[in-house]
């Protein structure tokens, strides 16, 4: 490609990986002289030391809560060097889906270059493996909504905030084929909208398109369920060249008529295609037939809808992109040919300073009872990134040059390998506890692994979880689980309720069976939410500034995320309590 040197990439990537320690200690050193003037660092007492003991030494861990009174100020519109040496001018909005609001973290030009950094690093390894021809991109990429905070900076997704600078066009035209749609679509102020558009760029130049990908797969998987329903309306307009009624954002109609043209061949072909496949097996490569993969973030909590996904893909590969978030980036999967569930990514040491705070349960004895496990707790104490070791779990502490000292940033990894002198992590799940009523404790892992479990009982009958959440419900003595499905038909009574009993045998962790054996739990209630119920939640973290292309479903959703609650509750069609637990 243009411009773009894969090779060079990769033998930076080796030798900056082959020193991983060094490049750790100057990274600490770098970050620190630039932001030496930062009220935080000197508050602390740090006085201008670079060196990673006395850093250990003056700088506490952080959560966001605890920065949040700083972030608060330059949202406040304080210009003066209150995190950064260099005053923040922009406010990214981190998905927040698991307090249930968008959480305020700071952004600027260095994240951007990150980002570059890390679309490249596995870029040139994915071409390797999987190289794409010049053509274009169907990429399903949006715009948050945003606004100016009360001190006057930008505010808005960091998505967002990464799509609207010059250096992802740059990078994007260098390394992987252009997005074939407008930016009118991509920046435009209604998703719907920007979503058939998308759909129609797509089609219109399907022969050109090389690959589709989005930030996370829940987007591309919302894409397509989406072309389900507007297919034919699509060919209608590919037919007449005239764009549907239902756009009505004139700048999006603007761009679109530019592309538009009567072509009734292509809406026969489309159409034809279309009526011929057996349930949308292999819509994605009947559409776009010279793709040559789909790519996104298809870990973690992703990994939920991957099935469906394979489903529309056909026999293209489904390629998990890297790992980050709003506060900066964390590593690259440079092995793209894993599939998706056993992707791994390699964290580059030279875009942040990482530490790993080591889980007190992270010895494999999963079965040992809870209750020890926390008598046996003692204050854990991080390890650098050359330190960790392979075969345990840690939370991921971050520092970085967007004025994050010691963040912790809640995603529990494992460490599977050494990649050079640099650690290949697995994302494990975000690290707060989800369900527990006493001494249970499951995760977001252990709900998923359940849901997948019980969901098999749904394959006889056609039918399929479109999404998932819980809750718990204490309110009922004992307190119990809850459990909310959306599925794509109606399951009968009979099913639903077997499902139910699965899901409660399938939570395995010891302190949940021990609870329900001896009725300290109630019975696991399954309700199952009208369709289109997490489409409501979806548009309501839009309103609240989030992006479809960063959207993630909450998994748990408490009473902190009252609205979601509501929306699920007052949507509840059928609801089921567990029988006999054995
Ligand atoms: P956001 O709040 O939108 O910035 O999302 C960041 C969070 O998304 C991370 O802290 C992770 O929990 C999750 N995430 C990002 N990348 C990945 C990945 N490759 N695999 C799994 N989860 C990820």
């Amino acid at each position: 490609m243009e411009g773009f040197n894969g090779e060079k990439v990769i033998e930076e990537f080796e030798a900056m990986t082959k020193d991983a320690e060094r490049v750790q200690r100057e990274c600490l050193e770098k970050i620190l002289e630039k932001n030496s003037s930062a009220e935080y660092l000197q508050n602390l007492g740090l006085n201008g030391r670079t060196d990673t003991e006395s850093y250990k030494t003056f700088v506490p861990l952080v959560t966001h809560k605890e920065l949040e009174p700083y972030i608060q100020r330059i949202v406040d519109g304080d210009s003066s060097p209150v995190l950064t040496g260099k005053p923040i001018t922009t406010i990214s909005l981190s998905s927040g889906t698991t307090q249930g609001r968008p959480k305020f973290v700071p952004f600027n030009d260095e994240l951007v270059e990150t980002t570059m950094q890390i679309y490249k690093t596995s870029f040139a390894f994915r071409n390797r493996e999987f190289p794409v021809g010049n053509g274009k991109a169907l990429q399903f990429i949006y715009s948050s909504k945003q606004f100016k905070t009360k001190g006057g900076l930008a505010a808005r997704t960091a998505t967002t905030n990464v799509f609207r600078s010059s250096q992802f066009k740059n990078t994007m035209k260098a390394i992987q084929s252009p997005c074939c749609s407008p930016d009118e679509v991509i920046f435009g102020p209604d998703f719907h909208q920007s979503l058939y558009c998308h759909l129609l760029c797509g089609l219109i130049f399907r022969e050109e398109i090389q690959l589709i990908s989005s930030t996370f797969a829940h987007s591309i998987l919302h894409a397509f369920r989406r072309f389900e329903l507007v297919w034919e309306e699509l060919c209608a307009d590919i037919r007449t060249g005239s764009l549907s009624s239902r756009i009505t954002v004139p700048s999006i109609r603007t761009a679109m008529s530019k592309l538009l043209r009567p072509n009734p061949e292509l809406a026969d072909l489309i159409y034809n295609k279309c009526s011929g496949l057996s349930n949308w097996y292999g819509l994605i490569p009947e559409m776009f037939p010279n793709s040559k993969y789909i790519y996104g973030i298809m870990t973690g909590s992703m990994e939920p809808y991957l099935k469906k996904l394979r489903h529309y893909a056909g026999e293209v590969p489904l390629l998990s992109a890297d790992y980050g978030s709003s506060e900066g980036w964390i590593g690259a999967n440079i092995n793209p040919k894993l599939p998706p569930e056993l992707a791994t990514y390699v964290v580059l040491p030279d875009i942040g300073y990482f530490e790993f705070l080591p889980l007190n349960n992270s010895n494999g004895d999963q079965d040992q009872d809870n209750t020890e496990a926390t008598f046996l707790y003692v204050d854990p104490k991080p390890v650098g990134l050359t330190e960790v070791k392979v075969g345990e779990e840690y939370e991921i502490i971050l520092t970085n040059n967007a004025g994050l000292y010691r963040y912790r940033l809640g995603d529990v990894v494992k460490v599977t390998g050494f990649y050079n002198s640099t650690p290949i992590l697995k994302f494990v799940r975000r690290s707060n506890l989800l369900l527990t009523v006493n001494i249970d404790k499951n995760t977001e892992k252990d709900l998923q692994l359940a849901v997948e479990e019980a969901a098999k009982l749904l394959a006889g009958e056609k039918l399929e979880v479109v999404d998932f959440t819980s809750n718990v419900d204490l309110s009922t003595e004992p307190g119990h689980y809850v459990i909310f499905w959306e599925l794509n038909g109606e399951g009968s009574e009979e099913v639903l309720s077997e499902c139910c009993n699965r899901l409660d045998q399938s939570f395995v962790d010891a302190g949940y069976v021990s609870s329900r054996k001896v009725n300290s739990i109630g019975a696991l209630e399954l309700r199952i939410v009208r369709r289109g119920t997490f489409q409501k939640i979806l548009d309501h973290f839009l309103a609240l500034g989030g992006a479809v292309s960063q959207f993630k479903s909450p998994r748990y959703v408490g009473s902190a995320n009252s609205v979601v609650l509501q929306i699920l509750c007052s949507n509840v069609v059928k609801s089921y309590f567990s029988t006999a637990f054995k």
